[in-house]
């Protein structure tokens, strides 16, 4: 069987097993068809069973988390973490907690986390967890309630070497702390069992910072090849939390104007640019909808549908919200607009069919496995800090997180080219995160 049939079959069988989990055989598909090359010239990969290993998580947990509400109501949400892959390192991937959250979003992610953990270079497996609760109008003791709820169970099957979860979208520093707190009660051990801890207790420098401007950082190296840098370019984000915001502040640091950015609702169009501390007071302290942004802006314009973010024209397009956010028909006004590069910030924020046309364009495409890498780099660094009950400087962190990017760059670079698809960093990343993770597995024998 030819190396392309044999993955269409691999597919098949992924697709025959769990047909109920669109956003897993999505990101299985886009994984595999890129990988084609690399099976074919390694076929013990094939003989080891790698590729039919590897789309079936190494344990998947399931589990209730009951809570009560300020009114004494009692409520039970579905907590999930899937450990998949750790042929590099302990598991490694977030918590996201938002009403979406299914098996098969959660798989996806994990399934994404084990190639993306693989470029950073880093001894560090892949994972991905979280919960169908929704952090938004919840009080602060309900929040609190919620993620010690989530811990009493998760805390069984987590530790410094064997899984380190971190936060993802509705799980940031407040929550991190939640879960930190109750961990170490229970187990009575002040370990570096989550990233994304507070700067005072086991965090780093940077992490809040890190996917933003490592997102920017692999853009600086995207426009490099393209002969251009970022001072002058029109940028959009999208989204308007973690990502985006550090995104746009970094940035704007390095001579872009940053003209739009979004929420799950609509985005503000500023042509002068965004003014950061308008967003970061709105959306990171009072957690107030970005359409309030016009209220102390009246130069800037509000619009209902956050998609029609990418209508607006711009070089540089960072979708930094959520997974498919970016269509085909975004893709075509993007291109139609001159877009010069879009990379991404989300988890898996463009569609496979606006990926492709992004690339037939000739557009600089940066795939979030490898652009938003910086998150995950940097919790591997903060994991390194815990092991050794060091801080390292900002400087130091922020330097330590441009050679992360740097690297991710050039591997995926040189795989793309090594393979028969130079420029295009997709399959780059695919297959120069996978051949590390393969090749792991080889070694460690049929486990
Ligand atoms: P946050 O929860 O901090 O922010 C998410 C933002 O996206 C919010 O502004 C939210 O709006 C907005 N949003 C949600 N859905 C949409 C939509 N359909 N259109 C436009 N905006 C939308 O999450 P993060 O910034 O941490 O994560 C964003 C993405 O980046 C996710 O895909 C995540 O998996 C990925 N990622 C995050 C990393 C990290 O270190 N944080 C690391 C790597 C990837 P609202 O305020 O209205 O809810």
């Amino acid at each position: 069987m030819c190396a392309a049939d044999y993955i269409a079959e691999v597919l098949n069988q992924a697709q025959r097993q769990d047909p109920d989990q669109p956003e897993f055989q999505q990101a299985v598909t886009e994984v595999l068809e890129t990988l084609e090359p690399v099976v074919a010239q390694q076929p013990e990969y094939r003989k080891a069973k790698i590729l039919e290993r590897l789309v079936e998580p190494e344990r998947q947990l399931i589990f209730r988390v009951p809570w009560q509400d300020d009114r004494g109501a009692a409520h039970v949400n579905r907590g999930y973490r899937v450990q998949f892959n750790s042929a590099l390192g302990p598991y490694k991937g977030g918590l996201r907690c938002h009403p979406s959250v299914n098996l098969s979003i959660i798989k996806f992610f994990g399934f994404e986390q084990i190639f993306k953990n693989a470029l950073t270079g880093l001894p560090l497996g892949g994972a991905k967890g979280g919960s169908d609760f929704d952090p938004k109008r919840k009080s602060e003791s309900e929040v609190m309630r919620f993620c010690q709820s989530f811990v009493t169970e998760l805390q069984r099957h987590i530790g410094p070497d064997t899984d380190v979860p971190a936060g993802d979208m509705g799980v940031g520093a407040r929550e991190i702390g939640y879960l930190f707190g109750q961990y170490k009660r229970i187990r009575n051990a002040s370990e570096g069992v989550f990233t994304g801890k507070g700067i005072n207790w086991g965090g780093s420098h940077v992490r809040a910072e890190a996917t933003g401007y490592g997102l920017v950082y692999f853009v600086e190296h995207l426009l490099k090849d393209a002969g251009k840098t970022l001072g002058g370019l029109r940028g959009i984000i999208s989204g308007s939390g973690n990502v985006a915001i550090y995104a746009a502040q970094k940035a704007q640091e390095l001579g872009a104007t940053v003209i739009a950015m979004s929420d799950s609702n609509g985005y503000i169009h500023t042509p002068e640019g965004v003014n950061l501390e308008t967003i970061k007071r709105l959306k990171e302290i009072e957690r107030k909808p970005i359409k309030k942004y016009i209220n102390q802006h009246p130069e800037a314009t509000y619009h209902e549908n956050c998609a029609g973010i990418w209508t607006l024209a711009a070089d540089l397009a960072l979708p930094c919200a959520t997974q498919n956010e970016l269509d085909e028909g975004s893709a075509e006004a993007l291109i139609k607009n001159g877009v010069t590069a879009v990379a991404e910030g989300a988890n898996m924020p463009t569609t496979l069919p606006a990926v492709k046309m992004l690339l037939q364009a000739g557009v600089r495409f940066g795939p979030g496995k490898a652009a938003n890498a910086g998150g995950v780099g940097t919790s591997g660094l903060e994991m390194s800090q815990n092991s050794t009950r060091l801080r390292w400087s900002f400087a130091e962190v922020d330097s330590r997180l441009k050679a992360i990017m740097q690297n991710i760059y050039e591997s995926a670079t040189q795989a793309a080219e090594e393979y028969g698809s130079p420029g295009n960093l997709v399959a780059g990343a695919n297959i120069a995160g996978f051949v590390k993770v393969a090749d792991a597995m080889l070694d460690q024998g049929l486990v």
